[in-house]
Order: C-alpha cells, then structure tokens, then sequence
C-alpha cells in the first residue's frame, strides 16, 4: 500500500489528452499550438468559445469574429479529434456561482484598463480543465501575461496539468496573428507593426550594451506611433515590473490602440534579454 502524504505524489499519471482552448476565429497561431499537441499527445482537444467573462460591457464580446465552420474544418485538417464548442449558456448556467479570482498580478498590465479580465480568463480555463480534464494544455506567449497566470494557478491549485506555452507567430511584417487584426484595414495592419519594432529596437540597445530600463523604455516608445496602453520591461520569472536596471531574463510586454470606429487594442511582447 502507498501511503502518500505530499500532493505532488499525488499528481502521477497525467493523462495523454491535450488541450488547446480558443475563442476561435482560428488563425496559424492557434495551428501552431494544435500542431505541437498533435505532436505531445494522444487526443487533441480544441474548445472553442468566446468567454463572456472575459469581456467589460463596453468591449467586443457581440462584435468578436465567429467563423465557426472554417474553424471546424481547420481542426479538422490537423487531425483533431474533439472540438468541443459549447453555448456560453451551457458553460454558464443560471445557477452557476463560482469563480477563480487571481492574485494582484491580475490589476497589472493588461489588468489595469481591464480589471475583471483575467479573473474571467482563469475562471473559463478552470471549467474547461474541469470538463476536458487535459493531461496537457496548450497556450501562446501571445498572452504572456496570460500564460503566467494560468501556470500560477496550476501550480496554486495543484491541478494534474502540465501547461506548455508556445512561441508568438508572426506574419512577415512581424505583426503578431490575432483574431482582432480582422477589425484592421492594411495600412493599420502596416502601421501596427511598430510594436515589433519596438521589440526589435530594445533587443537592438540591449545587444550593445545598454541596461538602463528607461533608457530602454524610451528607446521602444520612439518606435510606437500608437496610442500606447502601457509599455514594460519586466522579469519574465516574476513578471514584476523592472525600473532601474534590465536583469535577465526580462520581457518586453505592451498594448496599444489604433483606429476610432472600432478602436482596436492589440498586446504584443517578446524577450529582449
Ligand atoms: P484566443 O483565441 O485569442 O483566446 O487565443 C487562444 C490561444 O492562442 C491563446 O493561448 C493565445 O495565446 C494563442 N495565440 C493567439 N495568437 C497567437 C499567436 N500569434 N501566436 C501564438 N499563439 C497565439
């Protein structure tokens, strides 16, 4: 007989079943991540819905791209084997209560202009982690700040996954994929690329010796031609905002917005040390 007295000892015998979630629209970033657990795991599952959660009253839950039969067809491409793609109402039943309320990183950020978001986020993850029970789950560094919080719940929760976080994609112009680069017109999608750029100038300062993070800062914000929601260096063990000077390794994490009628904001980061 095991007597067993840690939960890590518990968490043996994860199972082979990978899950990607989604708010569809599907696009070669969500592929990349299908492909990799196509690669890692026995049975893939994407789950597609748009987490009413995660969205203020005044942001683009009813506007937000729903392209449901060129997603199922994409999947099905990739040899997925379930795609799981329930009513928000089915998720969220009229007598449904509970939800996952993340540490102080959640108001940093991305959390500052939306404050409820990530709670929103950790809470439809922890659902469909519930439903789906994943030996492995797969999320980009698109949302970096995303992805750290997921595995800090994970971690606080003792849940049995292993959370596997994915490289950014990129179209040519270094534009990171997006499902909201559907509401841009080309020259804006031209226009956005300044936050690659930006990521590129800091890497750039970086190489030739400079660490001061304003310095840096002030560097990447010579770049934007946005509407600058905020711009950060910071540690990407900690993700605690860095002020002085750059220690390794640190990220560059941002959000911005273009246009009027939408105003479209976008995140973009990448490591610079
Ligand atoms: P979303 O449908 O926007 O909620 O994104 C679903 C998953 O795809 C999240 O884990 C995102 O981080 C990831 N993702 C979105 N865009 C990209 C991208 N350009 N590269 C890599 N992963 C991405």
């Amino acid at each position: 007989m095991k007597v067993i007295k840690l939960p890590c000892d518990m968490q043996a015998g994860l199972g082979s079943v990978g899950l990607v979630p989604t708010m569809g629209a599907l696009h070669e970033g969500h592929l990349s991540l299908i492909r990799e657990a196509r690669k890692q795991c026995d049975q893939v599952v994407v789950s597609i819905l748009v987490n009413p959660l995660q969205f203020a009253p005044h942001e683009d839950y009813n506007a937000y791209p729903r392209t449901l039969d060129s997603d199922l067809a994409q999947c099905e491409a990739l040899g997925v084997d379930v795609v799981f793609c329930p009513d928000a109402s089915a998720i969220y039943p009229e007598n449904f209560q509970t939800r996952v309320m993340g540490g102080e990183l959640t108001k940093q950020y991305c959390g500052i202009t939306r404050p409820t978001f990530f709670n929103g986020v950790l809470t439809v993850v922890a659902i469909l982690f519930g439903i789906v029970r994943p030996g492995k789950a797969f999320f980009g560094e698109k949302d970096f700040q995303q992805l750290f919080l997921i595995k800090q719940m994970v971690k606080d929760f003792w849940m049995p996954i292993e959370i596997i976080g994915m490289p950014i994609i990129r179209e040519e112009s270094g534009l990171a994929l997006s499902s909201r680069n559907t509401y841009l017109t080309g020259g804006q999608k031209e226009e956005a690329t300044c936050l690659f750029q930006a990521i590129l100038a800091v890497q750039e300062a970086v190489k030739t010796g400079e660490r001061d993070v304003q310095a840096l800062l002030a560097q990447a914000r010579s770049k934007i031609s946005l509407e600058l929601d905020y711009l950060d260096l910071v540690s990407v063990k900690t993700l605690e905002c860095l002020t002085d000077s750059l220690e390794e390794p640190a990220r560059l994490l941002m959000a911005a917005y273009i246009g009027e009628n939408p105003k479209v904001r976008l995140i973009d980061n990448g490591n610079v040390f």
